[in-house]
């Protein structure tokens, strides 16, 4: 029988704050939901990160099958939760079980292929340069490396994903697979659900016989996130919510003693650019497949299409009709929290009495509480480009469409864009030309490109970017989703003339893939 008892889970165990905290909210009634969450005082910080500190060099030493059983385990257990954790969700959140379901197959999947990654052993990164004793002028030493974690990671959940970008969700999936113990800051919208799969981990932990201090859950006001990533024995933050939020992080983190790197993913606004060709082809059909992007689950995705730019002409204007017309057809939903819906609905207000912006169409209102139509607005390249505010993220179903005079404006607009998580062809056999032109472009301002599709719906795969320039992440680097995200938890360690018997364990193992000599075994 799942329990929630509004403790915070620390080193195996559960335990009662030392602060008071909060109820959980439905946000589509509005109604507090049972039990209180108590909130961790710094006497709590201090303990999790002590724990997970002195539990770090021997779950960094496990050997690769007991992680990856270990990061099976997990995803059993949250399986092993069943309706429970939909209901829960649904009532914490507002989203439907069908989209939860999904999240929750995705974030079990995602385990599981972290797994597979542990297995396989590619992330160790092992190199080994064999030594040349007659080397001259200098012998060369027998040099040997691989990735080791991190050390402790502090991660911030994030609202929109209450299953797949908190507890278990990407970063700590990562952080896990890298070695590394995971202090989770739990969400303030979702803390039932996040205690479920919190103690689904601690379940887990046990079940390997890992040590009980790789893993605890805090909830906490702004102060514990914050001192949370003071504590001396966090070595590396995963965050993803609000560019504020994020850079306060990231103030903090730099202002520590010994600096360390917060991996944020902030904001981004994803902007679809619509080529002429395709837009003349497929009209209706791009409108259409738009605006069900855009409004899915009230647009509170961070791949969420909030800008379209397009050439201007009579193709345009059909495709605004459409627009217009879809549109009119989806009605408001609840938000994820009373304090995303006040922001939605400050951005979509400041938009609409802008005096450059046209309100192009509204969605039709709703019953739900925190419930606002999605909006659609109409400006031009000159305008849009005079105001910076009108490039800010409004999370949300709220989107711009940019009227482009020729096609030479689309690709000055696009150099002026901020960094980005996606940016997204519309385009058919004609508009090749110009894609090549807008590619490079892209290139500098983007984590993905894409091409016919749109960019709600982020594959958990090897080859996914999740990423891209600030302000879509702290660091242009790394991805938050994909199995390439473990590199945001590793650091490379070079071994110099070492007996073999003082070589750790995978730089022995002759059947892991290596690269000898710079060619690559296995
Ligand atoms: P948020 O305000 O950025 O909060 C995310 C997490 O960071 C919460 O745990 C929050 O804790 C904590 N936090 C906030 N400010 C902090 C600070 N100054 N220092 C330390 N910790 C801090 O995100 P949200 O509440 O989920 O949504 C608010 C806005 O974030 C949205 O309107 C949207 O603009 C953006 N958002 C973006 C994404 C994305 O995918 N990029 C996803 C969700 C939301 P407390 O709430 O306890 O303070």
């Amino acid at each position: 029988m799942a329990t929630i008892t509004g403790e915070i889970l620390v080193g195996g165990e559960a335990a009662s704050g030392g602060l008071p905290g909060i109820r959980a909210t439905n946000p589509k009634t509005g109604a507090p939901l049972e039990p209180a969450f108590s909130f961790a005082d710094e006497a709590d910080v201090d303990r999790a990160a002590r724990l997970a500190w002195s539990a770090f060099d021997a779950f960094r030493e496990s050997d690769l099958e007991t992680r990856a059983h270990f990061l099976e385990g997990v995803a059993a257990a949250i399986d092993d939760l069943g309706d429970a954790l939909i209901e829960r969700a649904e009532a914490e959140t507002g989203l439907s079980r069908r989209r939860l379901g999904i999240e929750r197959d995705r974030t079990t999947n995602q385990l599981r292929l972290f797994a597979k990654v542990v297995r396989a052993g590619e992330w160790l990164d092992l190199r080994i340069d064999p030594p040349l004793p007659d080397r001259t002028p200098f012998p060369r030493p027998d040099i040997r490396l691989r990735q080791i974690g991190v050390g402790p990671v502090a991660v911030f959940g994030a609202s929109n994903f209450p299953l797949a970008f908190s507890v278990a969700g990407g970063d700590t999936a990562a952080a896990f697979a890298a070695g590394c113990p995971v202090i989770v800051k739990g969400h303030p919208a979702h803390p039932g659900t996040g205690e479920l799969v919190g103690r689904a981990i601690q379940r887990a932990v046990a079940d390997a016989g890992l040590p009980a201090g790789i893993f605890a859950l805090l909830n906490g006001a702004v102060e514990t996130g914050t001192a949370l990533v003071r504590h001396p024995m966090i070595k590396s933050v995963g965050f993803t919510g609000s560019r504020g939020a994020g850079l306060a992080l990231m103030s903090v983190a730099a202002a520590r003693p010994e600096p360390i790197p917060v991996h944020a993913e902030m904001s981004s606004i994803n902007p679809v650019f619509i080529l002429p060709a395709a837009l003349a082809e497929r009209t209706e059909a791009i409108a259409r497949s738009f605006v069900d992007s855009l409004a899915l689950d009230s647009g509170q995705y961070c791949t969420n299409p909030g800008l379209v730019y397009a050439v201007e002409g009579p193709e345009l204007e059909a495709f605004l009709s459409h627009v217009e017309a879809a549109l009119a057809l989806k009605h408001a939903e609840a938000m994820l929290t009373p304090g995303i819906h006040a922001a939605f609905d400050k951005g979509v207000d400041a938009l609409a009495s802008h005096p450059d912006v046209q309100v192009l169409a509204r969605g039709r209102d709703g019953t739900d509480a925190n419930a606002t139509a999605p909006a659609v607005f109409l400006t031009d390249a000159t305008r849009f480009e005079a105001d910076e505010a009108l490039g800010h993220e409004v999370f949300g179903a709220s989107s711009m469409i940019v009227r482009c005079e020729t096609i030479e404006a689309m690709l000055e607009a696009a150099e002026r864009m901020e960094g980005q998580l996606t940016a997204t062809l519309q385009l058919d056999a004609d508009d090749i030309d110009a894609a090549r032109r807008l590619l490079p472009i892209l290139e500098r301002r983007v984590g993905r490109i894409l091409a016919n599709g749109w960019p709600t719906g982020v594959e958990v795969s090897h080859a996914m970017v999740h990423g891209g320039p600030y302000p879509a992440t702290a660091d242009s680097r790394f991805t938050s989703v994909g199995t390439l995200s473990i590199r945001r938890f590793l650091r490379p360690i070079s071994y110099q003339n070492l007996p073999a018997e003082l070589l750790p364990a995978p730089l022995r193992d002759e059947t892991l893939p290596a690269l000898i000599d710079g060619v690559r075994r296995g």
